[in-house]
């Protein structure tokens, strides 16, 4: 076998070491300097998102032998919508760093890796497809995947965020839900210490290129940030990412092409979450090529994820200020706790299979 790697990050990392581990050593293509080059900030795994798996470092490591220490694992998850608060407490998830960070998630990977790195690269797909017998489509933007005609996008999101310091518990993270601030988007803070941390907003793009005044936008929630942490917040970076595609893969693999991370589908609809589903891609891509299991099949419930992600972000974006409200409030209690410390609760799917009648009537 030739394995060619198209983009070291998290699901072509995770496929290169999977790889070597089973004696195949793949050509890995970045057209950065260097892994991880880009901006800082603080993601997050949510354990209620990817059931039935309850811890997913530990499900990493055991199953699959991918090392990843996160930044700290999240014990308390705070959910503000415009005038009500919910706190849950319990086994919530794990946040990690990214980017240009000596601890981020693909600079952990990138040490695991033996096979050196082609940086700099400026081979094509094209390319790679004449020359290797096999390529994995690892560039982290489904616009990739859509110039070769396999992709269809569902939505596109702006990103915008900053490093701050102040004062924070690295175990717990907040998110804010209030439309009138954040049109059908949320904004939230994940700490990287316990005097730095990641606030960031996210919302869908408007159709037709129309375009929101993001500035605004910004300044009302990074003042709500400092108002309910009773802090002020000092900026020490910001990044803002437009055009983000979120959409799935037609065929996760066509010929001895494989698409994975965001090429496959990975982030999912609802929240924008897609780390621990690009790392599996990653990995079940090289079980294929190593004869362990079937690419198409081993990615079957991902892609089923995807489709129940996207009627509950449908769901979502309905909703008016007033329903958040409501259900904010119905989550400060028995009912949050129960979502997300119960391991047999398959939110994503439940939650999914009621909605879709709404949704449908909706269109
Ligand atoms: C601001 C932001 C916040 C997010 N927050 C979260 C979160 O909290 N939780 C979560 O689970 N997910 C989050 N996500 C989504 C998550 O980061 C992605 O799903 C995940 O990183 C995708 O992994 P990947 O392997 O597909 O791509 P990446 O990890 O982005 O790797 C792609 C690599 O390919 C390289 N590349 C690109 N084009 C080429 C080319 N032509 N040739 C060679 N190399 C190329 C890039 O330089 C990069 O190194 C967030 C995304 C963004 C943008």
């Amino acid at each position: 076998l030739k394995v060619a790697i198209l983009g070291a990050g998290l699901s072509g990392l995770a496929c290169a070491i999977t790889l070597e581990k089973n004696g195949i050593e793949p050509a890995v293509f970045e057209h950065r300097s260097r892994v991880g080059d880009r901006f800082i900030n603080g993601e997050a795994m949510l354990s209620l998102l990817n059931r039935p798996v309850q811890d997913s470092i530990a499900f990493l490591s055991e199953q699959h032998g991918i090392y990843l220490k996160p930044t700290a694992h999240i014990r308390r998850l705070s959910i503000h919508s415009a005038n009500e608060q919910a706190v849950i407490e319990g086994r919530i998830g794990f946040s990690n760093l990214r980017g240009r960070d000596e601890d981020s998630f693909e600079a952990q990977l990138g040490r695991q890796l033996r096979t050196p790195i082609r940086f700099h690269s400026t081979h094509t797909y094209e390319e790679l497809v004449q020359e290797y017998t096999h390529v994995i489509v690892a560039t982290g933007d489904g616009k990739d995947a859509r110039r070769l005609h396999n992709y269809t996008e569902d939505l596109s999101v702006t990103l915008r965020g900053a490093t701050v310091e102040g004062e924070f518990d690295p175990y717990s993270v907040t998110t804010w839900l209030d439309y009138d601030m954040i049109p059908k988007g949320y904004g939230y803070i994940i700490p990287f210490s316990s005097h730095e941390a990641s606030v960031a907003i996210a919302m869908p793009d408007l159709p037709d290129g129309n375009t929101r005044d993001t500035d605004s936008i910004w300044d009302a929630f990074f003042r709500r940030v400092c108002k309910d942490l009773g802090q002020e917040l000092k900026v020490t970076d910001q990044f803002e990412v437009s055009g983000y595609s979120i959409g799935c893969c037609a065929d996760s693999r066509i010929g001895n092409s494989f698409f994975v991370g965001n090429n496959f589908g990975s982030v999912m609809p609802f929240l924008g979450f897609g780390q621990f589903s690009s790392l599996l891609t990653g990995i079940y891509a090289a079980y294929d090529l190593c004869g362990k299991g079937s690419y198409e099949e081993l990615t079957a419930p991902l892609r089923r994820s995807y489709s129940n992600s996207l009627v509950l972000r449908r769901s979502m974006e309905s909703l008016s200020n007033e329903q958040l409200d409501r259900i904010v409030k119905a989550m400060n209690g028995y009912i949050g706790q129960k979502l997300f410390n119960t391991k047999t609760i398959d939110v994503l799917k439940h939650c999914s299979y009621l909605l879709r009648p709404y949704v449908m009537l909706q269109k």
